[in-house]
């Protein structure tokens, strides 16, 4: 398993029994407004933490790995990505560069080609502020996956995308997730979403004794 989660609780939000993220796979996080899915992801990387249980990533409780190491590892993407100021460029970089990995040999070549992969056209000197959201929430992707992260916890991330770029994006997404044996957990409002791109469907309902 990736993760294990252990009789884990926090405030009046979640109560989870038992709850198992198998390494390897896509698995969506579904349910309503307000279940806690937001909240579940953000325990998995330690964002917050929990009242009690204990909470396993490769068979380690978190608590016992250092936080940004965690963060290195396990990369959030947020329904609203912070685009910073700077261009489209500086923004890519700035995963690499806060999870202190070495970006000198990510070139421009390969940076267009990622922004390429979610059919984002825009040149690597625009001002990223002027950017619309979807094209914001499309940099964000790329800028994870410049990353090479082991495992994606994504919040909503198409949330600003027309049904046919969400497609596209997490078809692109999903695709060298797949191929690269990368561990997926997203939260969707999207029943097709989940069941096109995921191995495993959670409904809060089933699994979050609070309700
Ligand atoms: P979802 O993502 O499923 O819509 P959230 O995890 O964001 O749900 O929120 C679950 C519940 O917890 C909501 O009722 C929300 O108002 C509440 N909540 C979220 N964050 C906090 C917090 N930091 N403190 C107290 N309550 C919170
Ligand atoms: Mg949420």
């Amino acid at each position: 398993m990736m993760f294990q989660l252990e009789n884990v609780t926090y405030k009046n939000i979640l109560q989870l029994k038992l709850l198992q993220i198998q390494a390897g796979s896509v698995t969506s996080i579904i349910g309503k407004s307000g279940s806690g899915k937001s909240t579940l992801l953000k325990l998995l990387n330690n964002m917050i933490s929990s009242d009690s249980g204990v909470i396993y990533y490769n068979d380690k409780s978190i608590e016992e790995i250092e936080p940004v190491e965690l963060r290195r590892q396990v990369v959030t993407l947020t329904q609203y990505p912070a685009i910073f100021e700077g261009t489209v460029k500086d923004n890519l970089l700035l995963g690499l560069k806060l999870s202190e990995k070495n970006y000198t040999t990510v070139n421009d070549e390969v940076l267009s080609r990622t922004l390429a992969m979610f059919n984002l056209q825009t040149k690597l000197g625009v001002d990223a502020n002027k950017l619309s959201g979807g094209e914001q929430q499309r940099l964000a992707f790329a800028r994870i996956t410049l990353m090479k992260a082991p495992v994606y916890l994504l919040d909503e991330p198409t949330s600003s995308l027309d049904e046919e770029t969400e497609d596209l994006v997490m078809d692109r997404f999903i695709s060298r997730a797949k191929a690269e044996k990368t561990t997926v957990v997203m939260v969707t409002h999207s029943m097709k979403v989940a069941e096109t791109y995921s191995d495993f469907i959670i409904n809060m309902e089933d699994v979050n004794a609070y309700k």
